[in-house]
């Protein structure tokens, strides 16, 4: 596999490209190793925001009966279709509830009273929904006779056909999905208590950089809080991925080859911050040529334009023998700006992550909605702009930003509802002007 790129700046799309296809060859290449390993049988509801492994196929038809979709009364449709009458009357011979059927036959000029759910009567086929009905009368011999108007209802009408939702052996729920709570209700309706999906991906993260301090330290002057690996840590728990943490390895070879070795041998994927900048690129390259194949990406995008992504094969132990390494490991080097990082995760890593693990890639909907103020933009890379979303006064959505764009500035994170995506050859905006908004709400 080759990951070394030197044709100078990316664009945020042909990253995507290039990501998709490498990933790809190597979820197929895990697969033909490891294959089933990467699956578990697990409690249905445990199972929300795993990934299904597998088609679920629908053991049963839904609904497993022709049923009434309506209150009213059922009746023999067909039998009742060619006497060119203008009301039909229909004596009323019974009633079937939810759970609780009619028996009896139903001859054609009868029909039975009928709540939504129960069962129809074999002979019925169509349903009078209660308000279409034009009376009930009791006439002298104490029968209760049911009339309305002929065109009131068609044949077959009102009717729940058996396996109308599902058929019996239909897939229910694809493999691949990332599943919801509908999907667990939906699995619960077959019968299922529980399903099988991928094992939770291995994610080690590690934060480098010499100038950084864990929280319970002092901060001395130019130092920083190590804010990065809570940012991961958190994108990482919303994917309902396995995490290992690294901690914060400092600037020295030796130590941050260990670090990653360290990762290689027990995680899936090794997401590191910081150190992959023009200025320590190469000491990062360095350190990496020993362990994988590793290249250094410049995209043109504000805020994350550096980003190294490789493999780091299975790591030889002292005597040179293969370890129990689970396979290669994938690397993402991110930028160390606590907003690059974030945008880096959001616009890359995560699909990267998803995808690897045999999910159905989806997005958070992009839509385009009017900027509310004039926004600086020089062309040249695409900006992910941080704005918050809301409705004006007429209810039209207007998106504004969180003010200072600065890639060390989390708060503008933090306040943000959704991206502001500025296509790398737009220049400014103006109040007004249409932009297209990513939301992230709910999702990152
Ligand atoms: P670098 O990509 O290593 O050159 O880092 C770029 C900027 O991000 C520097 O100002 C770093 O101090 C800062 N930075 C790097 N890693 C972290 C981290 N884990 N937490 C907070 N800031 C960081
Ligand atoms: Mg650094």
């Amino acid at each position: 596999m080759t990951v070394a790129i030197n044709s100078g700046s990316l664009s945020v799309l042909e990253t995507r490209r290039i990501l998709s296809e490498l990933i790809s060859k190597l979820a197929e290449e895990s697969r033909a190793k490891i294959g089933q390993a990467l699956s578990e049988t697990i409690p249905l509801e445990d199972a929300v925001n795993r990934i299904l492994a597998e088609d679920l196929l629908s053991p049963i038809n839904v609904p497993n009966a022709d049923n009434s979709a309506m209150d009213g009364y059922a009746f023999k449709g067909q039998a009742n279709s060619n006497n060119n009458k203008l009301q039909k009357q229909l004596k009323i011979i019974g009633t079937a509830l939810a759970g609780q059927p009619f028996l009896g036959q139903v001859g054609d000029e009868e029909c039975i009273k009928i709540m939504t759910g129960a069962l129809m009567p074999a002979s019925c086929d169509s349903v009078i929904p209660q308000e279409l009905i034009t009376n009930v009368i009791v006439n002298d011999s104490q029968e209760n006779w049911l009339i309305f108007s002929a065109n009131a209802v068609r044949v077959g009408e009102n009717r729940r056909r058996q396996g109308e939702d599902l058929r019996l052996g239909q897939v229910a729920i694809p493999a691949g999905r990332i599943l919801r709570p509908s999907d667990l209700g939906l699995a619960a309706s077959l019968g299922i208590k529980s399903l099988l999906v991928r094992r939770k991906l291995r994610v080690a993260i590690i934060s480098s950089g010499n100038e950084l301090r864990s929280l319970d330290q002092p901060l001395d002057a130019g130092s920083v809080y190590d804010s990065n690996r809570y940012s991961l840590i958190g994108l990482l728990t919303r994917l309902n991925l396995e995490i290992i943490d690294g901690g914060i390895v400092r600037d020295d070879p030796q130590t941050l080859k260990n670090a990653f070795r360290n990762a290689a041998l027990k995680a899936d994927v090794l997401i590191s911050s910081g150190g992959v900048s023009v200025g320590e690129a190469d000491f990062t390259k360095q350190v990496l040529q020993e362990l994988g194949e590793v290249g250094f990406w410049q995209i043109a995008m504000r805020p994350g334009r550096p980003m190294a992504f490789g493999v780091l094969k299975p790591v030889l132990d002292a005597n040179n023998s293969p370890t129990n390494s689970p396979g290669s490991t994938l690397f993402f080097g991110l930028p160390g700006n606590p907003v690059a990082v974030m945008v880096t995760f959001y616009q890359f890593v995560r699909s990267a992550l998803l995808q690897l693990n045999g999910a159905t890639v989806t997005t958070a909907p992009i839509v385009q909605v009017r900027s509310a103020e004039n926004i600086r933009k020089k062309p040249g890379r695409t900006e992910f702009q941080r704005g918050i979303v809301t409705l004006n006064a007429d209810g039209q959505a207007m998106v504004r930003t969180t003010g200072s764009q600065g890639a060390g500035i989390l708060r503008s994170m933090s306040e943000a509802n959704c991206f502001i995506i500025l296509p790398a050859e737009q220049g400014n905006i103006q109040a007004g002007d249409l932009v297209q908004v990513e939301i992230f709400e709910g999702l990152l």
